[in-house]
């Protein structure tokens, strides 16, 4: 074959690739409704069996746990919501329940769910018991049957509460799972909240996002790549960069502790660092930098591009 041929189809194969990467987000969008959520693959759990639940099972707690860590919900929170799924669905995302009940929290389109293909979405079904949970006032007083059943209105109120030791022990085993998402290949280096943004700040201009965390939270990789500086740094005291695909350039400051090395590469949500407070930092956070052909640019606006939204 020649040069040519061989250059003209690696040529297609990329457009065809843009297009269905274009294609993946565009659906996952459409899916949610709005853009603010993509699809929830749950990574950094083991998926052997535990309690007596296979590892089916155990993926789907999985997610129902990164996807509460995602929205920030308490770990009471997930504990609620996985003796809700063991009760309404034994952790099976099943295609059928009753009357028109579905997927892991048995929630039914005809009372304003979601549609059926949304509802059977673990990552959409998740998000709307966590939504709903948030919205009852003083659920983290509540107990375990009372939040559930306030979300839910089950048939069967008081079975929510004997699966609640079980779930401790579900939520245990799968406590590390983390969204990690494929949309445009890159994932959210930490979570906490956006304490201050990109752009002009006290004089000076904040090349960065802060997401402000407990000190010892996990940074992960933002994306695929190679470590380009791991160690000490001005004014970040512990900094990481990481060039990606097509030159792209994060970087992680104020670390606690790093887990990796100048050299070595990483892939989207691998842990490198702990959040931590040194260097010019008023407080434990991640401060995160993006640079694209060297010149930093907006977190917050490259991840909306990219499907995901870091400060939600
Ligand atoms: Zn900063």
């Amino acid at each position: 074959m020649s040069t040519k041929k061989i250059t003209i189809i690696a040529a297609v194969a990329f457009l065809l690739s843009v297009v269905l990467v274009a294609a993946a987000v565009g659906g996952i969008a459409g899916l949610f409704g709005d853009s603010s959520r993509t699809d929830c693959s749950a990574v950094g759990s083991t998926t052997t069996g535990v309690a007596g639940y296979d590892s089916d099972q155990m993926a789907n707690a999985a997610t129902i746990v990164a996807v509460g860590k995602q929205m920030i919900v308490p770990t009471r929170g997930w504990v609620i919501a996985i003796a809700t799924a063991m009760q309404e669905s034994g952790l099976r995302n099943l295609g059928y329940g009753d009357r028109d009940s579905l997927g892991l929290f048995q929630q039914r389109p005809s009372q304003g769910w979601g549609t059926p293909a949304q509802i059977m979405n673990p990552t959409y079904s998740a998000t709307q018991f966590y939504k709903h949970l948030l919205a009852v006032p003083g659920w983290q007083a509540m107990s375990l049957t009372n939040a559930a059943q306030t979300v839910q209105r089950s048939g069967f109120p008081n079975a929510y509460a004997r699966h609640e030791h079980a779930a401790r022990i579900i939520v245990a085993a799968v406590h590390n799972a983390t969204c990690s998402t494929t949309a445009g290949e890159w994932t959210v280096p930490a979570l906490g909240h956006c304490s201050s943004g990109f752009g002009p700040r006290e004089g000076v201009f904040h090349h960065g996002l802060d997401i402000a965390a407990p000190l010892g939270t996990a940074i992960v990789a933002a994306s695929d790549g190679l470590v380009i500086d791991a160690g000490p740094a001005s004014g970040y005291g512990l900094w990481i960069r990481i060039q990606h695909r097509g030159g792209t350039i994060t970087t992680y400051g104020h670390n606690n502790r790093n887990h990796v090395h100048t050299g070595q590469a990483v892939f989207a949500g691998q842990p490198i660092a702990e959040v931590g407070n040194r260097g010019q930092s008023t407080g434990p956070h991640l401060h995160f930098q993006i640079e694209v052909g060297g010149e930093a640019i907006d977190p917050v606006t490259f991840y909306r591009q990219n499907g995901i939204e870091l400060c939600s």
